[in-house]
Order: structure tokens, then sequence, then C-alpha cells
């Protein structure tokens, strides 16, 4: 998980799993409610993010939507149109470039300006921060942290960032299934015109693949709530997450 846990004897891991101290990034909620925390990358993105809203508010869902600005500067409709529906909002980045590389002063000063650029934007603070690619090294994660956000990785992953099958997405997205599991997926694609990597397109339906994820937790009696919305009735599972 972390380039750290070759160096830290297993004890310790497992204590730093739960507690994380000052290095830890939340990767898990700790609740008895029958819930898990249903996250989406990388948008807005106008058609895919529609029909996933249609989808969750079919089921009374709700999920955290980790947002990029340069798609939320192209859809300023759509981003206000997820927060109407009663979703979080949340950071991605400026944009997808992996900032586990970049200097500690950069990534403070970029994301400083995106928590204040996305506030600016939906009227309400933002504390939440996945970095692109889940890569982050100390000196991201210190930015991130003294820009006033705090790093949410995840759990199982829907898989939905490129080419897969439904049957491979599924198991995918069960492995690790339980309360307050942290779900990666996406309701959009980050292309090179969003600082990503490009290629691959995964090229599903979003909206599907939403309904299948919604109804195999409700058969393990989960509903989907936002990070925020989990935290609330429950607290935060930190662990130590750095890959870069
Ligand atoms: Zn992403």
């Amino acid at each position: 998980m972390s380039s750290l846990g070759r160096l830290v004897p297993r004890a310790a891991r497992s204590w730093l799993r739960s507690h994380g101290g000052p290095l830890g990034s939340i990767v898990a909620v700790r609740t008895t409610a029958p819930e898990f925390v249903l996250t989406y990358d990388d948008g807005p993105e106008p058609g895919d993010t529609e029909s996933i809203l249609s989808v969750l508010q079919d089921r009374g869902a709700r999920a955290t939507f980790f947002v990029l600005l340069t798609r939320t500067r192209k859809n300023p409709e759509l981003l206000r149109e997820v927060m109407a529906a009663g979703h979080e909002i949340a950071l991605h980045g400026v944009d997808h470039r992996p900032i586990s590389r970049m200097s500690y002063r950069e990534v403070l000063s970029r994301t400083s300006d995106a928590k204040a650029e996305l506030e600016d934007d939906i009227g309400r603070p933002v504390h939440w921060f996945r970095p692109p690619y889940g890569l982050q090294s100390l000196s991201s994660f210190r930015g991130v942290r003294a820009a006033g956000l705090e790093p949410v990785l995840w759990g199982p992953t829907a898989l939905d960032s490129r080419p897969a099958t439904t049957e491979e997405r599924m198991q995918r997205v069960l492995r690790g299934a339980g309360r307050g599991a942290i779900v990666l997926s996406h309701d959009g694609y980050a292309d090179v015109a969003d600082g990503g990597r490009g290629g691959n397109h995964p090229g599903h339906d979003r909206g599907a693949l939403a309904t299948r994820v919604l109804d195999a937790y409700a058969e393990l009696g989960l509903r989907a709530n936002t990070v925020s919305g989990a935290i609330a009735s429950g607290s935060a599972t930190r662990g130590i997450w750095f890959r870069r």
C-alpha cells in the first residue's frame, strides 16, 4: 500500500492503518450505519454525470463528486446541478496532472487557489481532496493539508477509468465491500486536455454501471452516502498512503 509499508513493522503498520497519525489519509469510514461511501472522480462530464445523477436520484443515493477545475470551468451549470441534487462536492485538482512529483510550495499554491475557486463556485466549504491517480508524496500530502484539505483515497474500485468488462468491474467493486468502504468510481474521463494521460477510454454506460453497483451494495444491505455524511455518524479511518 505504501512505500513506508516495507519499512514499518507489522504491528505498527496495523496501528497506523487505523490511526494514521499525522500522516494518515482517509481510506474508509468506521460506522455502524448500514452504508458505504460512493465517490465519483474526473467530472463533471455532460451526459455521463447527468445519467449518474438520475440513477442516484431514483435510488435515493448520495455521493461525493471529486471534480476537476478543467471540467467545472466548462460546465458550471452541471456542477450546480450535482450540488442541487444533494450530493457533496470535493476537489480532485486544478487538472489531472499527478501532484506527487511537485514541490510542497507548488502543491500548496495550486491547491489553495483551486479550493478558493471551487468554494466560490458552490458557495460552501470544501473539505476533501483526492490526488489524481491516487499518487501522493510526503511533500504533496503536506501541501494539500496546508491548503486546508484532507486527502481521501479509497478501498474498492469500480475499475471504470479504463477498458474492462462489466464482470471484471463488479468483481473489483465488491472486493473489500462493507460498511464504511469508500468506493472509487468515475463520472468523467480525464483526457489530455485535463492534464490526464489520455488513451484507453473506458467507453461504457456510466449510468448502467452505477445501477449495478448500487444494486450489488443494496444486496449487502448498504446504501450510498457522501464522505461527510458517513463521517458525521462515524469516524474516519486513516491509513498511510504514499505512491509516486
Ligand atoms: Zn482522476
